[in-house]
């Protein structure tokens, strides 16, 4: 049976790359300052992709920003399992265009990668569940699982109003477990589902001293420097290993057990491979020895300072500067709580401002961390999927960045499984330019995901 999944879907290939190809040629970027049409053209695509396919019930549905998520179904019978499969149709920008070695949005196959933006991140999570949908309707007919698809519209900027339309449409969404096809493999070849995520927050501070800039000759001295002032303050956030210094900034944080730690250690992660793929200087330290880079990534909070803006380089004169701006990012570990993680962050600044400057803190709409029990059958039925296909033991991993969806399906349906796979690997570039999609694993998650659903019907 199994050979024969993998022969179909080996026949069919062609046509998933090129559905594939057929969405990345739309740049549906969701940021307000990009033409929010392809947005709407790349859900439209999508909508008649499930059309074509025979799925139901097809439509869109709307958060307030309009861009749309999609929803589709094909429901065999109330007795068997139901799973909601998520992925998202709207990608980051180009970022510099002038890097990219082909055309941002004209996918190119070179060597046995297919490059173009949203190509990993995250139009082929879309096409592997419609693929995969298919082959075991195909297969199986009603004796297969339920299956709900969700493609989201706005996840690269925010997913502003995803909650809203889980808590809107939660009867229609009821399921039994969740697929969130937007996370990656470890490494190339090696089948990986994503245990933990980190959360995040951010806030923007303005640090002021004068109504405006002065000239530095005249009025230096008497009066205390913004940008000194803000530089000294984000230095005493953190010492110089990235230890946080905010009194109490880790409650709640819940350590990796031994075994997850023995997993980590498992997958045999070195220095070295993570210098190259960072793309680290040779002589910058890192601030963790060899066997913590993992567990450092993946379940200890972060701080990062990701913006500063003090006057500008291209009028930099003799200017003491009015005021003095940072974004400031902060990532959770497992356990943490993003909105009083943020509070406390703030509080420190405020109580770090020298000389009564003028602070303003504006937080950003953060999202907690995110921490899967793998106890569930459904874990070891995936695993098993995966083993079949990719010919290689799966791995559990934890993963650094942040997937608003994958908490608020948990705050939706409560203690389901909710399984996080997805085909970005280390080479990928994601978010940055060039962006490509490992071949062989495009078509290894599409078996993987089909022989899961197959488990499901015994
Ligand atoms: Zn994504």
């Amino acid at each position: 049976m199994n050979s024969n999944v993998e022969n179909r879907i080996h026949e069919n290939f062609p046509k998933y790359i090129d559905a594939l190809k057929q969405l990345v040629r739309i740049p549906s970027i969701s940021f307000d300052n990009f033409d929010q049409k392809f947005v709407m053209d790349s859900a439209e695509a999508v909508k008649a992709m499930f059309a074509k396919a025979g799925y139901t019930n097809i439509q869109f549905l709307l958060p307030p920003s309009g861009r749309p998520t999609v929803y589709a179904e094909s429901l065999t019978s109330p007795d068997k399992p139901t799973i909601l499969l998520y992925a998202h149709h709207d990608v980051q920008p180009p970022m510099r265009e002038a890097l990219w070695n082909s055309a941002p949005f004209e996918p190119e196959t070179r060597g046995d990668r297919l490059y173009g933006r949203g190509t990993a991140d995250d139009k082929a999570g879309i096409i592997t569940h419609i693929a995969a949908a298919q082959q075991v309707r195909e297969l199986l007919g009603d004796k297969g699982p339920n299956l709900k698809f969700i493609i989201e519209g706005e996840e690269e900027s925010g997913s502003a109003g995803f909650a809203e339309i889980l808590e809107k449409h939660a009867e229609l969404l009821k399921c039994d477990a969740v697929i969130v096809a937007d996370l990656g493999n470890f490494a190339k070849g090696v089948p990986s589902i994503t245990t933990t995520l980190r959360g995040m927050s951010a806030v923007n501070v303005t640090l002021r001293s004068t109504k405006a800039p002065l000239h530095s000759g005249s009025w230096s001295g008497p009066l205390p420097d913004p940008a000194q002032a803000l530089c000294r303050m984000i230095a005493s956030l953190a010492d110089a290993d990235g230890k946080i210094l905010i009194p109490n900034f880790e409650d709640g944080l819940v350590p990796p057990t031994a075994e997850e730690l023995a997993s980590y250690r498992s997958l045999g992660y070195s220095e070295k491979t993570f210098r190259c793929e960072s793309g680290v200087l040779d002589k910058v330290s890192l601030t963790v020895p060899e066997g913590e880079i993992l567990e450092s990534l993946w379940r200890r909070p972060s701080i990062v300072v990701t913006t500063m803006e003090v006057g500008s380089r291209t009028n930099a004169g003799n200017v003491l500067q009015d005021c003095a701006y940072a974004r400031i990012g902060i990532r959770l570990a497992p356990g943490m709580n993003a909105d009083a993680c943020a509070e406390k962050l703030e509080k420190f600044l405020r109580d770090q401002t020298p000389n009564g400057l003028e602070i303003s803190i504006d937080i950003e709409d953060g999202a907690n961390p995110f921490v899967t029990d793998i106890a569930h059958p459904f874990f070891k039925k995936m695993s098993e999927a995966m083993k079949e296909a990719y010919k290689t033991e799966p791995k559990f991993i934890g993963c650094g960045a942040s997937i608003p969806g994958a908490e608020l399906f948990r705050k939706t349906f409560g203690d389901i499984p909710i399984l996080l796979t997805g085909l970005e690997d280390p080479e990928c570039a994601a978010h940055g330019e060039n962006e490509s999609l490992y071949l062989p694993d495009f078509e290894a998650g599409i078996i993987a995901e089909t022989l899961f659903f197959m488990s499901l019907a015994d």
